[in-house]
């Protein structure tokens, strides 16, 4: 029997995927979609605008306000943007959902408009009046660019507001039950040169041939670090380590020119439990050994993951699926930086993440199925609100 599948959040999902939210481009057409849906139920509704306007996070809670002593509750988020749909296989329109049997095609079709459709009409579902404690939705921008949308509210959510306690991240783990995740620590080795002409390199100094004993030394600290097991490795079995990854090199002019600078990008995703100072000034050491005069620059940094195995929305999640055991996921998500506002914060969404930021990314319909009927449940659980 094929799956059922609630006839709003189909729409909801299509018209979602049609909206082309590539982190480049703005989402609001997105937000405004998704709080018109959610308009109806005259819920506290806001459109957080990016500082610089271009785009906006969203906030709806539903039901009662959120008490300060208990903050019981739940809300389920999502990221509205998606990865660029440059790649050349696709055998489909990318912005355009397309049914394939036991499967939908597009771009975030698992990453993530599924869950945010599922949680939107779920909403819209919702009788209001039924729920004893809120349920919060947050959607929010630019996750794909840094978790740029949740560190802002994160960071301007007014600290007299309470918030619910635990929270959904919705992203595609196949409806796993996850509860940490790595950091992803961004680095840039510059290394400084002397301009000449070609023909008399003697007379420069070549900032390109400096970056080879760099990238040589931080291939030797990949393996190194991959020998290790720091604390909660356990939980990331196909990564038990910290990763490395020279990921980017740029330098250089022209043919005729001795180049006088050279950059290294590379990335460190260190456990949830790690000292990134720590491994900071190790990379650093690395680099310096091998160039002294190389300068090491922070690019970004997206905060791990871990809630307790015993928080409620851990436990219930867990209880609900059936799943047993504690894990961990190899993507870093909006609940890193989330975690700064002192909740429980698990991830659960329908799809594979192994599909996402792929051609032909797409969601087998029984896993929407299955989270549709899940979340109706654990909204149950959390806000004691029986949905339609
Ligand atoms: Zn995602």
């Amino acid at each position: 029997m094929s799956p059922v599948i609630d006839p709003l959040a189909l729409d909801l999902y299509s018209r979602l995927v049609a909206l082309d939210t590539t982190s480049s481009a703005s989402n609001l057409p997105a937000i405004e979609l998704l709080a018109g849906v959610l308009d109806r139920r005259g819920s506290d509704l806001r459109i957080l605008r990016s500082p610089d306007g271009r785009k906006a996070n969203l906030w709806a809670r539903l039901g009662p306000p959120v008490d300060a002593a208990g903050r019981g509750g739940l809300v389920l988020s999502g990221h509205t943007d998606c990865v660029p749909a440059l790649e050349d296989d696709w055998s489909s329109d990318p912005f355009r959902l397309t049914d394939r049997g036991d499967r939908w095609v597009g771009r975030g079709a698992a990453d993530m408009k599924g869950f945010v459709a599922l949680a939107a009409a779920l909403a819209v579902r919702l009788d209001p009046a039924s729920l004893t404690r809120p349920l919060g939705l947050l959607f929010t921008f630019d996750e794909e660019v840094g978790m740029l949308g949740a560190r802002d509210f994160a960071r301007a959510w007014p600290a007299d507001e309470p918030l619910p306690r635990a929270w959904v991240i919705g992203e595609p783990t196949s409806l796993a039950v996850v509860r940490m995740h790595k950091g992803h620590l961004k680095l840039r080795v510059a290394l400084a040169g002397r301009p000449a002409h070609s023909g008399t390199p003697q007379l420069g100094d070549n900032a390109i041939e400096k970056s080879a004993p760099v990238v040589a030394a931080l291939a030797a600290l990949r393996r190194a670090l991959e020998s290790e097991r720091p604390e909660l490795g356990e939980y990331f079995p196909e990564a038990p380590f910290v990763p490395l990854n020279v990921a980017r090199i740029d330098g250089g002019v022209a043919l005729n020119v001795v180049p006088d600078r050279c950059t290294i990008d590379l990335g460190t995703r260190p456990l949830p439990a790690a000292d990134v100072e720590a491994l900071r000034a190790r990379i650093e050491a690395v680099v310096r050994d091998a160039a002294p005069g190389a300068s090491l620059e922070t690019l970004g940094w997206s905060e791990p993951l871990l809630t307790a195995e015993a928080s409620p929305i851990h436990r219930e999640l867990l209880a609900l699926t059936g799943q047993r055991d504690s894990r961990g996921a190899p993507f870093a998500t909006d609940g890193g930086p989330l975690s700064a506002l002192d909740i429980d914060a698990v991830v659960w969404g329908p799809g594979d993440i192994s599909v996402a930021h792929r051609a032909d990314e797409w969601m087998p319909k029984a896993d929407m199925e299955r989270a549709s009927r899940l979340l109706v449940e654990l909204v149950d659980r959390f806000c004691g609100g029986a949905s339609a």
